[in-house]
């Protein structure tokens, strides 16, 4: 991609990150024109369906080009691997308190500062969590009931994404039960909770690796994604207080290309 492009991507992709895309209007600040600068146009709205679903994010906003010219889209089904000894992914996670917000697409948590991801010898901070039901990625043709995406961000701007696949289970997992319940905050408003971020994730931190992109507009590529083999247990409870929230905020498997997927042997 060109250099205007690939700046315009990672600058959406910061913004995404930090949750100032969104398609909330800043209704109620009704200012004359003349009497401030105006402010930067806002980004296009878009939806799971519809008119403005997944096939046309492309063509609602110039931003959102990537969306159907990208060549490194996410999510993908996870079928073609082969087995290699990688980076693992090492996980600096402690638990602490997290924000919620609710972006009219998902539900994020926002937690302090101090919860890294090393890959090799790059530092990614954990920006937020947020989930998709069913899950975005398909491993072997196989879509899970949820997958949970951890966002992180290097000091460089790089973006890399944990995916979680969620699967239903008997017992309530007690670990993620604090996000679920933060996953009914209403839009706009405001809640807290103290999450236990390394209870997340499965017992064997063994990943997919692959390069793609953002799987929400403006779909930004560069993306380092690591889904993990093992998926993890939520009661079925639990799972439709995902769905209450928002369901059906999957996009849409894209063409993997000449990606190579690896899959992290290396257990710890
Ligand atoms: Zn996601």
């Amino acid at each position: 991609m060109s250099t205007t492009h690939a700046l315009l991507a990672k600058l959406g992709a910061s913004l995404l990150v930090l949750g100032l895309i969104g398609c909330s209007s800043p209704a109620g600040q009704a200012v004359a024109p003349t009497e401030v600068p105006a402010a930067p146009k806002a980004a296009a709205h878009w939806t799971y369906e519809g008119e403005e679903g997944p096939e046309h994010w492309g063509n609602l906003d110039p931003a959102y080009l990537l969306c159907v010219d990208g060549t490194a889209q996410t999510p993908i089904d996870i079928t073609a691997k082969s087995t290699n000894d990688v980076a693992d992914p090492v996980f600096g996670y402690s638990a602490g308190a997290a924000d919620f917000v609710n972006n009219g697409h998902t539900v994020q948590a926002v937690p302090a500062a101090g919860n890294t991801l090393t890959v090799g010898e790059t530092v990614y901070t954990l920006k937020q969590l947020h989930f998709h039901t069913p899950s975005e990625h398909a491993i072997d043709g196989v879509k899970a009931a949820a997958e949970m995406h951890f966002v992180h961000q290097s000091e460089a701007g790089v973006l890399a994404v944990v995916g979680v696949m969620i699967v239903a289970g008997d017992a309530p997992n007690t670990a993620w039960e604090p996000y679920v319940a933060g996953t009914s905050t209403p839009k706009g408003g405001a809640a807290s909770a103290t999450i236990d971020w390394p209870a997340l994730l499965p017992a064997e931190h063994i990943t997919y690796q692959y390069e793609g992109s953002l799987t929400t507009p403006p779909c930004s590529e560069g993306v380092q994604w690591m889904v993990m083999r093992d998926a993890v247990t939520l009661s079925q409870t639990q799972i439709d207080a995902l769905a209450a929230a928002y369901e059906g905020n999957a996009r849409p498997l894209q063409p993997i290309g000449d990606r190579d997927v690896v899959l992290d042997t290396q257990t710890k």
